[in-house]
């Protein structure tokens, strides 16, 4: 790879090297030495990344540690996870709060099932955090969340859906398009899925994954089931797949959700498709949120 980081960390370096070193003798050994570190802490750091879940109507506690293992064991990703035991659909995580909660994260996979939070700022910093440069995976619930009434969190996602069917099977069809994150994925039917439906596609969007799943009547729907949005320039990578514990564990899912994780990093390269092999990283619970008595509620639970 040409003129990426490591590189910029080397002509810094050297550059240190040479204006700083008052014997001129000892420049070789010393630019050796700089070169080696740098080039190894490069060689060796993993991208970060924080996985926010919890809510309602998924077995988050479960599918956490799927998806941090899951991603950690195909590349080299060290996977921070907060999870909230609030499991209606009103999960709240107080770093939101904070405008800066994504600080020091290369990417942010959202996992929340959250359509009852609609507070601002809080859905503000959220989506700023990716205004400002931090890409995002958005996962199933993820699509549903924070229904302030306006499109804020719908043009961050790319794609607005508000509801699906019942849980059938889901044809997932890769063949439709030649994204990168896609390329040599093969088709696959899952198990009993939630078909998201599709209310709005952004003109940012590019769908890359369609998904057909019989109806009713014994019609099949085919909707967009995973699609990448330009969202100010920062990169988004967004699949309504992952309802069921079995789809979320299957390897198939896995590979596609890392792939599209890297890419959201624009990292989707051999160097970075291996084994995170550090310790894990933080894992977080946060309670749910207090609801303040009211002297009314008081007043009802006193005979
Ligand atoms: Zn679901």
């Amino acid at each position: 790879m040409k003129g990426g980081l490591p590189s910029r960390i080397n002509s810094l370096a050297l550059l240190l090297v040479f204006q700083t070193n008052p014997y001129p003798i000892m420049r070789p050994i010393i630019a050796f030495l700089v070169l080696s570190v740098t080039r190894s802490l490069a060689a060796e750091a993993p991208l970060r990344a924080l996985l926010v879940c919890g809510g309602c109507c998924h077995d988050y506690e479960k599918q956490s540690v799927i998806l941090r293992d899951g991603i950690q064991a195909r590349a080299n990703i060290q996977v921070d996870v907060i999870r909230s035991l609030d499991n209606s659909t009103k999960p709240y995580f107080p770093m939101y709060e904070n405008k800066e909660w994504a600080k020091g994260y290369d990417v942010i996979i959202h996992d929340e099932c959250a359509a009852e939070i609609k507070e601002m700022p809080y859905v503000q910093n959220i989506v700023d955090a990716h205004k400002n440069g931090v890409p995002a995976v958005n996962l199933h619930c993820a699509m549903h969340c924070y229904r302030t009434g306006t499109d804020l969190w719908f043009e961050f996602i790319g794609l607005q859906s508000s509801a699906h069917g019942w849980k059938k099977p889901i044809d997932i069809d890769f063949s439709t398009s030649e994204h990168s994150i896609i390329k040599g994925l093969s088709n696959w039917t899952s198990v009993d899925e939630e078909l998201y439906n599709n209310l709005k596609i952004f003109e940012t969007a590019k769908p890359i994954v369609l998904g057909s799943q019989v109806q009713g009547n014994g019609n099949k729907d085919t909707n967009v089931v995973a699609w990448t949005n330009d969202y100010h320039g920062t990169r988004i990578f967004s699949t309504t797949l992952g309802h069921q514990n079995e789809t979320v564990a299957d390897g198939r899912y896995l590979d596609f959700v890392v792939r599209g994780l890297l890419w959201s990093c624009d990292k989707l390269d051999p160097a970075h498709l291996k084994p995170y092999a550090g310790p894990n990283g933080k894992f977080d619970t946060v309670p749910a949120r207090e609801v303040v008595a009211t002297p009314a509620a008081d007043a009802v639970k006193k005979p």
